[in-house]
């Protein structure tokens, strides 16, 4: 009897040793194709588009590295054009196909929120403010709003981004997107790989 409750229990732990070793090389497989993608990409010469072939948040490339979420254009430019300027500077598109996952090296700049909403005119791809002003604010803003919270009042915020209050409180309080929802997830509870 103590034999078989001792098979028991040693079955148990190693399902859960599998199932750990099973997160574990779930996560390393996460960190591990995007970055040595970009890296291998940097010369990528080509002028056509070039698009990101793993996963997708709203619109944009993203992947995980470290535990932390990475939007893949975004890494892409500061690969390729060093640290933005400023941090009010996002990554501007010089094809319009930035929402389609595009992170060709040659399109990316960083551009200051009023140049980039000009190309967006341009390109025809100027957010349309829909679902009650929450379209208004792009994923690159909300990631902006959420590094500043800390330092700017809400009404600060709202007067910088040109949008409510109430739209930086739902920005920061409620219906963010997923993948960043995560990271901050991730931040208190850091992965321990
Ligand atoms: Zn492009």
């Amino acid at each position: 009897m103590r034999s078989l409750q001792h098979l028991g229990q040693e079955g148990e732990a190693e399902s859960r040793c599998q199932e750990n070793c099973r997160i574990m090389s779930m996560a390393r497989k996460g960190t591990g194709k995007a970055v040595p993608w970009l890296e291998a990409h940097i010369n990528h010469g080509s002028k056509e588009c070039l698009f990101w072939p793993f996963s997708m948040g709203p619109g944009y490339g993203q992947f995980r590295h470290n535990g932390v979420y990475y939007y893949a254009h975004r890494f892409m430019c500061e690969l390729v054009n060093g640290p933005p300027p400023s941090p009010l500077h996002q990554t501007a598109h010089s094809c319009g196909n930035g929402r389609k996952g595009c992170v060709n090296p040659l399109h990316l700049s960083w551009k200051t929120n009023g140049e980039n909403q000009l190309d967006r005119r341009q390109h025809g791809t100027k957010n349309k403010g829909g679902r009650g002003g929450i379209g208004k604010i792009t994923p690159e803003q909300d990631e902006l709003i959420r590094a500043l919270a800390g330092t700017k009042t809400r009404m600060e915020l709202a007067a910088m981004f040109g949008v409510t209050h109430s739209t930086i409180q739902y920005r920061l309080y409620g219906g963010s997107y997923r993948p960043r929802r995560e990271r901050l997830k991730g931040a208190k509870n850091p992965p321990s790989i």
